[in-house]
């Protein structure tokens, strides 16, 4: 399509989700909700499908991707799950917002854009309803990173993807806005046990350690110097400074409260980390459209999703290169 067209919408119900199969099968680009955020998906299996995801994204090609399955089963065709903790994990968190990076198979059949090159593969079988029932209609799995230009702000709603991605996407399937808020966990367990949490989220890793282990998980949670390439320090930029952890508000800053602290935005005035999670890309949009050219944004307690919104906030308020 041409970059001028607008990209049509339809509502995600079942003759949308056909048609959104469709879209997908002929390697095109379809806006999908996930219940984190939404999805740029395209068929995993597919060279020139995927390189259309790069470059509607403008994303760096050393940034692997996503690739969205139905369950632990068809995972297991492109990652190795021999682990048996592995397997134990999907079976049990999944469908959900938890991503595990695996050793890739050698028949795994991606696209080798897919994981940027890497000996491993982040795989993950999403809750939402539409989602899943695309994933039952396709025979291919669906790589989708979220639906915005590369490090700008995340979309939960099908209007941020056009705000982003108009003209760049064939299909957006609309569903309303998403759940989670924040993109998935993203959980590395390599071949000797070693936990590495790449990218906080909704599932708590620290809590799944403890259950596996019965002990507090070693070393920092947070991933440091790990394969992640795409753990830049830039990204979810809204396009305009960012001061963190503010309490009170200069006149030319678009506030985002939490909590006691009332903003122009806020993320939840009962200060409630997992309802601030689900408002935290809706709050930085309506702050990057404002006419205020900074953005201040109150403390969030770094407890529970919490420490995945100011993971999410560090790198706002980092300027890009
Ligand atoms: P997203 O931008 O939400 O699609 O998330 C993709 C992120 O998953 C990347 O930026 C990486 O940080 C991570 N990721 C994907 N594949 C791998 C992999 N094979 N190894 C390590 N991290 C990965
Ligand atoms: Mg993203």
């Amino acid at each position: 399509m041409s970059d001028k067209d607008a990209s049509a919408v339809v509502l995600a119900d079942e003759e949308g989700i056909a048609r959104a199969a469709k879209v997908l099968a002929a390697g095109g680009l379809v806006a999908v909700p996930t219940e984190t955020v939404y999805g740029l998906a395209a068929r995993a299996d597919d060279d020139a499908a995927v390189a259309r995801i790069y470059a509607a994204k403008g994303r760096p090609g050393f940034n692997p991707l996503i690739v969205h399955v139905r369950d632990a089963e068809q995972a297991a065709r492109y990652g190795d799950f021999s682990g048996p903790v592995l397997q134990d994990i999907a079976g049990a968190r999944w469908p959900g917002p938890l991503t595990l990076v695996v050793e890739r198979r050698q028949d795994a059949g991606l696209a080798e854009a897919v994981t940027a090159g890497l000996p491993t593969v982040a795989l993950r079988a999403p809750a939402h309803p539409v989602m899943r029932r695309l994933l039952e209609m396709v025979d291919f799995p669906l790589a989708a990173p979220s639906a915005n230009r590369s490090g700008f702000i995340s979309p939960t709603s099908p209007e941020h993807v056009l705000a982003s991605l108009d003209g760049r996407v064939d299909l957006v399937l609309d569903a309303g806005p998403t759940e989670a808020g924040v993109e998935s966990t993203i959980l590395r367990i390599g071949p000797g046990d070693e936990w590495h949490e790449l990218r906080p989220g909704p599932v708590d890793v620290a809590a799944l350690y403890r259950h596996y282990h019965d002990r507090e998980m070693p070393g920092a949670p947070a991933a440091e110097g790990i394969t992640a390439p795409g753990q830049l320090a830039s990204h979810y930029a809204p396009g305009k400074p960012v001061r963190l952890e503010a309490s009170e508000v200069a006149p030319d800053e678009f506030l985002i409260g939490f909590g006691a602290v009332a903003g122009d935005c806020t993320l939840s005035a009962a200060g409630d980390v997992n309802e601030a999670a689900t408002r935290l890309y809706a709050c930085l949009h309506e702050a990057a459209r404002s006419d205020r050219p900074r953005i201040a944004v109150a403390p969030v307690p770094d407890e529970g999703v919490g420490r995945a919104i100011n993971d999410r906030l560090r790198r706002a308020a980092t300027p890009p290169d």
